[in-house]
């Protein structure tokens, strides 16, 4: 099973990925994570991501769909995927289609997970992440055990720098511009479903895991 999640920065992609992973054992694929990880390490490819990130910008496509298609073509990924922030431009959902075609293969399901922009400042906002393990967190609606603390690795939770107010306007921005147009793109193909993504996080799951069987 292939599956792509759609939805504006913080409408819960990652959360819904690693469920749907976990449950479907399929790997979730994060660019967002691929990056932070190079960033980390402090690879050349980290180092012109960053002035991206940074700035609440896309990292250029021609740097981001050659580390996905290098990803999805992987041991792991025979039985399928989810991706979480991929694609998110026009171009990048053609350069998948095009690979998977020459394939024979398909993506099977595009879930939108929807959630206004109303919403999205305060889910930043509140967002933590762990520093070791990429985990998320939610200091009201998903929270850790422990304040601070990852609840799967016991590292440190920090406030991502492009979950900053300032930055997740651009973000909500460059979301508007260049990512929701692929709604219109998956919906062409039939394979667009979508969710509400403003109700409880287990229930939007639920949602989901309907959808997938
Ligand atoms: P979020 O969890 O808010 O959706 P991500 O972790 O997916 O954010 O992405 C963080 C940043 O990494 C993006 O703002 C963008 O700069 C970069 N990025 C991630 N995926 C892509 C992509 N497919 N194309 C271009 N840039 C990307
Ligand atoms: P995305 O990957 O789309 O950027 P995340 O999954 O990281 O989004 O979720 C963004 C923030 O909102 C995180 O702090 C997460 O814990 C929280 N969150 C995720 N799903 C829900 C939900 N259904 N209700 C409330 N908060 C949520
Ligand atoms: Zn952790």
């Amino acid at each position: 099973m292939k599956i792509i999640m759609l939805g504006a920065p913080g409408a819960g992609k990652g959360t819904q990925a690693k469920m749907i992973a976990e449950k479907y054992s399929i790997p979730h694929i994060s660019t967002g994570d691929i990056f932070r990880a190079n960033i980390k390490n402090g690879t050349e490819l980290g180092m012109e991501a960053k002035k991206y990130m940074d700035a609440g910008q896309l990292v250029p496509d021609e740097l981001t769909v050659k580390i996905l298609l290098d990803r999805v073509a992987a041991d792991d990924c025979k039985n399928g995927y989810v991706l979480d922030g991929f694609p998110r431009t026009i171009p990048q959902a053609e350069v998948l289609e095009n690979a998977l075609n020459e394939l024979g293969d398909k993506i099977d399901y595009a879930i939108d997970v929807d959630v206004p922009d109303e919403n999205i400042i305060n889910r930043m906002s509140g967002r933590r992440a762990c520093v070791t393990c990429g985990a998320t967190y939610h200091v009201v609606h998903i929270p850790p055990k422990t304040e601070g603390v990852c609840d799967k690795c016991g590292s440190e939770l920090i406030l991502r720098d492009d979950d900053k107010p300032e930055t997740v306007k651009n973000r909500l921005d460059v979301y508007h511009k260049q990512t929701q147009p692929l709604i219109d793109f998956y919906n062409k193909r039939e394979i667009l479903k979508e969710v509400d993504g403003t109700v409880d996080s287990s229930e939007v799951f639920k949602a989901i895991v309907a959808i997938l069987g």
